[in-house]
């Protein structure tokens, strides 16, 4: 048995800051502290990273600068496209359509909606948690205002068909948002050719700074404002701009997208290593699409026991992970993301995500490979439903 290490392999849930991202960072809490806001010379330098970093979001996406609007990050940029919209299109109609399979903060704001008299329609997905164009197509009425399918999903990795779906929502005039938190830096992104109006992203995700992310809203899409107050980013966001957490998001996109290719090709060598590995353990199967997913997603369920004991030993071995999303961990309901894919109520419990990313080494791999298997065994000896065939042998 080889010696105990450190494993994080929970990068959907957050990814380590990269160390050019915070040397970019640093010197606008230090040096260049001014208020952009501010009319005097000394405010010039962090007003001006503002407007570069706005370049580098355009650029990463395929939009204009002035379509980019900073927020607080990933659950926030949501809220606004969902809210946003809804109050700004309701004379139009008030029927929204997203997916089962959303990210809560997506899920909740159209919940909230529909206390405040707007009409939802959450589509269903397939066994593999993918969306089908054509019932996207089939959900738009006349009342349709907005259409929100994320781009990849943060449970399961899988990629659903955006450009299809986008160009469904152009020819039918519905506004289209897309949470592409976890497919930045991962899936090629054109907001242009693949039609989407909105789109929503987190620095945090990507090795750049927590608690920032921005919001691409296409120029003459009709939205309200979420955060009322002074007149920043173009009167649409108040709040003092976050400059270094800004900075720190346009280097790290710039960054993610240049090195793309080549940690893709990497991660998804060693994620299927690992997915190969782990399926050779009786009676597990992968969870999501087994093509159209992300490098770096494994999710697998082992049946019989559940996901969260499993979490607890991996961690007492060094390795992070979690089931589904970071926010159900905590709760212990069964993720509805398995749901949806109509997984049975047994088996939701017993699913495991690991998330790999630039820094995971196939020594990593190894190590997950030679102590899972033994994890798995002894929680299912200890188990009520493990069958008798599955149990360890009494000496
Ligand atoms: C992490 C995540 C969010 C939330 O982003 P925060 O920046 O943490 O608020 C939203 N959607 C998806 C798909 C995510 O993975």
């Amino acid at each position: 048995m080889s010696e105990k290490r450190f494993v994080y392999m929970d990068n959907a849930a957050t990814t380590r800051t990269h160390p050019d991202v915070v040397s970019a960072m640093l010197p606008y809490m230090t040096e260049f502290f001014g208020n952009p806001s501010s009319l005097y010379d000394f405010s010039r330098e962090p007003k001006k990273a503002i407007e570069h970093a706005r370049e580098q979001v355009a650029h990463a996406i395929g939009c204009k600068p002035e379509e980019v609007y900073f927020t607080a990050g990933g659950s926030e940029s949501d809220n606004w496209a969902i809210k946003g919209i809804a109050f700004a299109n309701q004379k139009k109609g008030k029927h929204i359509i997203t997916s089962s399979i959303e990210h809560h903060a997506v899920i909740h704001p159209c919940e909230w909606l529909v206390s405040q008299g707007f009409e939802v329609t959450f589509l269903p997905v397939d066994e593999y948690g993918m969306v089908s164009p054509e019932s996207v197509a089939g959900a738009i009425r006349d009342d349709t205002i907005l259409v929100s399918i994320m781009f990849a999903n943060n449970e399961i990795g899988t990629i659903e068909p955006i450009a299809e779906i986008g160009a469904i929502c152009k020819e039918r005039g519905v506004y289209f948002h897309t949470d592409a938190v976890q497919a930045v830096g991962h899936v090629p992104i054109n907001v242009d050719t693949m039609n989407i109006d909105l789109l929503s992203l987190s620095g945090h995700k990507f090795h750049g700074p927590k608690g920032v992310g921005c919001l691409y809203i296409r120029s003459k899409v009709r939205i309200e404002q979420l955060i009322h107050g002074g007149g920043q980013e173009r009167k649409r966001r108040a709040g003092t701009e976050h400059v270094s957490g800004i900075v720190g998001l346009g280097s790290a996109i710039e960054r993610a997208v240049a090195v793309m290719p080549e940690s893709n090709t990497q991660i998804q060598k060693l994620r299927d290593r690992l997915i190969e590995g782990l399926l050779t353990i009786p009676h597990s199967r992968l969870n999501g699409h087994p093509v159209h997913r992300l490098s770096n997603n494994v999710n697998i369920i082992f049946e019989f026991i559940e996901g969260e004991s499993i979490l607890l030993f991996l961690n007492q071995n060094g390795v992070a992970a979690s089931t589904g999303s970071a926010c159900t961990s905590a709760s212990l309901e069964p993720s509805h993301v398995l749901t949806a894919c109509g997984i049975s109520h047994d088996c939701v419990h017993g699913s495991l995500r690991l998330t790999l990313g630039e820094e995971t080494t196939e020594e990593d791999i190894l190590y997950v490979l030679e102590i899972l298997p033994g994890i798995v065994q002894r929680l299912r000896d200890i188990s009520p439903l493990t069958p008798d065939e599955l149990r360890s042998k009494k000496k």
